[in-house]
């Protein structure tokens, strides 16, 4: 009995082999028909016995080719045609829907084999890539995926690598930027050469996959201080790429999970523990109990690499504050000041990726930064959203569309402060736009007035703008990343979001959901002095906190900040708060870390944002017993406030008592634990909640995560984490994006109804 079946399939089901391996399994299985990508995925039509077409089913399902996922499976019934042959078909354009357009992916085991052999017609070609693995989003010009929508277009294919290309049973079929040293790409600069001018120490400007990388001799003390130095780069922690995962073991101290992330097929950069001593220079990560490290993701990064060089440092090709240079004719003009020597390739970079930073918790995935390897992969929804853009915030910039089922979730776009900025993230609407057939019917955006991202929707974007709150949307983006529905109590903390009271949120205790949310608490404001200024000066935020808590006595008081700042700053600050001038009232989580790690002297002004706060998580000490937390307070009201004058206190006490800051760093980070293990109590009492949502900036503090989780969890909570969006600004789209699609079908069903 012979039987026909049609059979749709969504998900990432192209470039990544699919074709082929259903090919495969039609032999096996004994099975006619065809297989063809569409706009949304692919279409199989399979002819053959019953008991063919149900093993091929289950093998469809079960043997996946490792980077392919299957999201929708939908089978219905055709007349039988009698075919004789299964066949790969051309692709077909469809509307409406979408296909998935693939994340870069690093180099397979086998393409670093054939480049690695000396017999191989690919070795040393740093452009080898096969269906497995190689540039997808970062060339993709349009849908469907096909290598005349690539930027690959430009470089046809000699026959051998077309015959490759053609062959159903070749790891290169249809593999759309399959190339060798006859047809494909090629670099401006041997690589041998390119290795000489590193261990001598130069500073190169390098062509990669989403945009061009600094590099440098990681060892090298004085290459990477001059890279600092050009790069006006003065505190912040620069990436290393290193040879082998042996050698990150060597330089860090790694969990299986951080193992997993690192040698995996996205590669991003890992946030790892370093081990003492470990050879890399110090102005890599100065000041940094952690380094952030990643392992070569593409042909030409494996060949940069060789017995007298281990590991390279690699940032972002920009100068600070601007987005990454993608393009060769920006090369010189933009990175000349900061390279001593350019390497080049003809492949042009359609979509500008950044690397993407991963942190690891408790043995799973907790992004830093979301970009590449993982962008534009769509994050799937537990419903479906009506199609909105959803702008972001400012800093960490990443844009949202929704369609379907699905989040698109933009790669990172930097901190939108500038107008190159901006123009990347109308590029990647651009893109994003085209490739996923979205037609947004309203635009979500920050309350904030002054963000570029919030113009941008209000004066730019031609649509309907719905404003969202910045802590709602952060743990409305908790709620989506984690598919999860209905109430939650919600603590968002951060630097900076505006409240609709217009001051500047940032610890605050939400009940809400995908529509609507009430602040039911937050930490006591207390005054900020010269706005942005604040930001850069921890020793202000210390100064509000003092007179806070001990009033005219703060500045008797003997503090490393009133011996290291000039008197004259200090009066002047200490005016600006006695009267209110220039001064904005803050429940900022942000500044109240800030606070402390001036109060017990490890930071009065930083060169980047989150630099105090990091510097006291790393100093915390887990020798001897940290002792109980400091004492706090929660007054109550209409909105409860988490008072922490009682903590300001006693750290200034310890720290004249001569206890050392490591310690008091330890009891402060358990001691806020504590504080919002408290306020949840107070909101289970009264709302009957037990699902907690932690997000916001301050969370990408492992060592407050992991004890809030602890004592929420022992408290009986349910706490969710984020584990596919970061925690900070980078996931706040994704909130916003779902509130709004929710805002706009509750009102188009109350419209419905008459209501
Ligand atoms: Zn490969
Ligand atoms: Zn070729
Ligand atoms: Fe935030």
């Amino acid at each position: 009995m012979v039987a026909r079946k049609r059979i749709e399939l969504q998900g990432v089901v192209q470039g990544v082999g699919f074709r082929p391996f259903v090919y495969r399994i039609a032999g096996r299985c004994d099975i006619r028909g065809r297989v063809l990508n569409s706009s949304d995925g692919v279409v199989i039509e399979a002819e053959g016995s019953d008991t063919g077409l149900t093993r091929f089913l289950s093998i469809l399902t079960t043997e996946l080719p490792p980077l392919a996922r299957i999201d929708r499976l939908a089978v219905s019934d055709q007349e039988p045609r009698g075919d004789r042959n299964f066949a790969i078909e051309h692709s077909v354009s469809a509307h409406g829907r979408f296909a998935l357009v693939p994340p870069d992916v690093a180099t397979c085991a086998e393409c670093e084999a054939d480049f690695r052999d000396p017999a191989n017609r690919r070795f040393g070609y740093p452009f080898t890539n096969c269906t497995n693995c190689g540039p997808r989003y970062t060339i993709i010009q349009d849908v469907p995926y096909d290598r005349e929508n690539t930027t690959m277009a430009a470089f046809p294919m000699c026959a051998r690598c077309q015959a490759e290309y053609e062959d159903p049973l070749d790891r290169r079929f249809h593999a759309e930027p399959n190339a060798c040293p006859d047809c494909g790409p090629s670099l401006t600069v041997a690589v041998d050469a390119v290795r000489g001018f590193l261990r001598a120490g130069e500073i190169l400007a390098i062509k990669g996959l989403g945009g061009f990388h600094l590099v440098c001799d990681a060892t090298n003390e004085h290459a990477v201080s001059l890279l600092r130095e050009r790069k006006r780069r003065s505190g912040k922690a620069f990436a290393i790429m290193v040879r082998t995962l042996a050698i990150a073991e060597r330089l860090c101290v790694l969990t299986d999970a951080d193992r997993a992330l690192l040698a995996g097929t996205r590669r991003p950069i890992v946030l790892l523990p370093r081990r003492e001593n470990s050879g890399v220079a110090p102005s890599t990560a100065p000041g940094n109990t952690r380094l952030g490290v990643m392992l070569p993701y593409t042909p030409l990064h494996h060949l940069l690499f060789d017995d007298f060089l281990d590991a390279l440092v690699m940032t972002s090709g920009n100068m600070s504050e601007e987005p990454i240079v993608s393009r060769n004719e920006d090369a010189w003009p933009r990175l000349h000041t900061l390279a001593d020597s350019f390497l080049l390739h003809n492949r042009a970079i359609h979509a500008r990726v950044d690397d993407s930073v991963f942190q690891t918790f408790e043995g799973r995935e907790y992004p830093v930064r979301r970009s590449r390897g993982y962008a534009p992969d769509p994050i799937a929804l537990r419903m479906p959203l009506a199609e909105v853009l959803a702008c972001g915030g400012e800093l960490k910039n990443t844009l949202c569309l929704t369609k379907d089922r699905y989040a698109i979730l933009s790669q990172h776009i930097g901190d939108l402060e500038n107008l190159e900025t901006l123009t990347f993230f109308r590029e990647t609407l651009a893109h994003l736009q085209r490739f996923f057939r979205v037609s947004p019917v309203a635009v979500a955006h920050d309350l904030h007035p002054n963000y570029l991202s919030t113009r941008f929707a209000l004066r730019e974007s031609g649509l309907q703008p719905i404003g969202i709150q910045h802590h709602h949307a952060h743990i409305a983006s908790c709620m989506a990343d984690n598919g999860i529905e209905g109430r939650v109590i919600g603590v968002a903390l951060d630097g900076t979001g505006y409240g609709t009271d217009g001051k500047i949120w940032g610890c605050e205790f939400l009940v809400c959901d995908f529509l609507d949310f009430e602040r039911r608490g937050h930490l006591r404001y207390v005054p900020l002095a010269g706005g942005d200024s604040a930001v850069r000066q921890p020793w202000r935020s210390a100064l509000a906190y003092l007179k806070d808590a001990f009033g005219e006595r703060a500045s008797s008081l003997a503090l490393p900040l009133f011996r290291d700042i000039p008197p004259k700053q200090l009066r002047v600050v200490d005016t600006m708060l006695a009267r209110g001038l220039q001064t904005v009232e803050t429940s900022s989580c942000g500044r109240l870390f800030d606070a402390v790690s001036s109060l017990v002297g490890i930071r009065h002004e930083t060169t980047y944002e989150g630099q105090a706060a990091m510097e006291l998580e790393a100093a915390a000490t887990d020798a001897g017993a940290p002792g109980a937390a400091y004492p706090f307070a929660i007054e109550d009201g209409d909105r409860f406030q988490l008072d922490l004058r009682p903590t300001i206190e006693a750290i200034v006490r310890d720290f004249i008592d001569g206890v050392a800051a490591g310690d008091i760093s330890a009891r402060f980070h358990l001691t806020m634990a504590h504080a919002i293990a408290a306020s949840c109590d107070r909101i289970r009492a009264s709302h009957g909640l037990t699902r907690v949502c932690l997000s916001g900036g301050t969370f990408q503090n492992l060592r407050l995560l992991g004890h809030a989780v602890t004592l929420l969890r022992e408290g009986g909570f349910e706490v969710f984490i984020h584990t596919r969006v970061p925690t900070n600004d980078g996931g706040l789209a994704l909130g916003q994006a779902v509130i709004a699609s929710c805002r706009l079908q509750s009102e188009s069903v109350l419209g419905q109804h008459g209501w």
